[in-house]
């Protein structure tokens, strides 16, 4: 019996950005299910509320099969656990992701050896959207429809 591969690809996705969306669509042929998972931290604040995002991410990606999009509250890792994920998925584009994600990396496998932490590089094009200049310009109400999801580029 061979077992399926299943990857959580957890972040805030305040908003989802076409970033993601290439990380997600790149890892497809990798895993037989990528679960986007939502980290809840009641006490941080976030610009989206939770089921604006749920909502962004779920339209992102409704026409793929094997996404789906859960909510977690507690370490990734039990997440993982949960619904069976033996995979993280994270995206780079910097040194400076690489070294946040790293000591993350690290400390979940301290935490449960046999999750492995599987790392994209970000397409070239992709490289300078953050989630962040997505939700500075959107404040101001400048134009983000290049830098989300064409999915959600016209309801955001
Ligand atoms: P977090 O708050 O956990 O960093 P984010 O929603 O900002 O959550 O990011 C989730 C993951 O997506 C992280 O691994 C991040 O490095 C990656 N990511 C964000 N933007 C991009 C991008 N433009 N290209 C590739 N990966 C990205």
């Amino acid at each position: 019996m061979s077992t399926i591969k299943i990857a959580v690809f957890p972040g805030s996705f305040d908003p989802v950005t076409k970033g993601h969306e290439a990380i997600v669509k790149r890892a497809l042929p990798l895993f037989d299910k990528i679960i986007i998972a939502i980290g809840h931290n009641s006490q941080k604040d976030k610009y989206f509320s939770l089921e604006q995002r749920k909502r962004f991410l779920e339209k992102t990606f409704s026409h793929l099969p094997n996404v789906e999009i859960a909510i977690f509250e507690g370490l990734t890792v039990d997440f993982c656990k949960r619904v069976s994920a033996q995979f993280i998925l994270r995206g780079l584009r910097s040194v400076s992701d690489f070294e946040f994600e790293k000591n993350i990396a690290q400390n979940n496998r301290m935490l449960k050896p046999e999750i492995e932490t599987v790392f994209l590089l970000t397409d070239l094009e992709y490289n300078a959207i953050t989630s962040t200049i997505v939700r500075d310009i959107h404040k101001h109400g400048g134009d983000i429809k290049k830098l989300v999801p064409d999915a959600i580029a016209s309801e955001i």
